[in-house]
């Protein structure tokens, strides 16, 4: 069984505009370097009302699809708080058209304090676990996850990879899609 966790913020979405107004916010507050604004910058940046402003990563519909052509069963892993899970299902349902049903996981309210890096990797070692998973593809724009999954044993054999889509010009008939390694069959 061939599982593929998705990250979603970086890869499939490109959430510039959102996070540009949660920056706005913090500068029209009072003190835009006390904590205060700092908390107004997450709470606007993680505002399920503004995920509208969301837009699709060129390519990723085909990436994604290439990926299920490929044997791929399709998990979307994102750190997005558990909050924004109905914007986001909607949101996906209006942009995200994949030839097969795909998961879609947050980070539930228990794992707020949990370093992301940590939590991902044993929401992925969970996933592969419950799904049976004999090859792993792991793609996350954060290099801190990538390395942080790497660096746990049960990756070490599997295929990770790291997938920055603004660099991603490896393939210019495709930006959003570098290299593809070559995994085992
Ligand atoms: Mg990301």
């Amino acid at each position: 069984m061939k599982l593929a966790i998705i990250d979603i913020d970086g890869v499939v979405v490109d959430a510039t505009k959102r996070f540009e107004r949660a920056e706005e916010m913090k500068h029209a507050s009072l003190y835009p370097n006390s904590r205060d604004a700092t908390d107004i910058y997450w709470r606007a940046a993680l505002d399920p009302a503004y995920v509208h402003l969301d837009t699709l990563i060129d390519g990723a519909n085909d990436f994604l699809n290439r990926l299920i052509d490929d044997g791929y069963q399709i998990v979307f892993l994102t750190s997005r708080p558990q909050a924004m899970a109905e914007a986001t299902s909607e949101w996906f349902a209006l942009r995200v058209f994949l030839k097969q049903r795909s998961e879609l996981m947050f980070k539930a309210p228990g794992f707020q304090y949990i370093k992301t890096p940590v939590w991902k990797v044993g929401m992925a070692q969970t996933l592969m676990a419950w799904y049976g998973a004999d090859e792993t593809l792991f793609v996350d724009d954060e290099r801190s996850h990538w390395l942080h999954a790497e660096n746990v044993t049960c990756f070490a054999s599997l295929p990770a990879i790291f997938m920055p889509p603004q660099s991603a010009s490896a393939d210019d008939s495709d930006p959003f899609l570098p290299d593809f390694p070559d995994f085992p069959d």
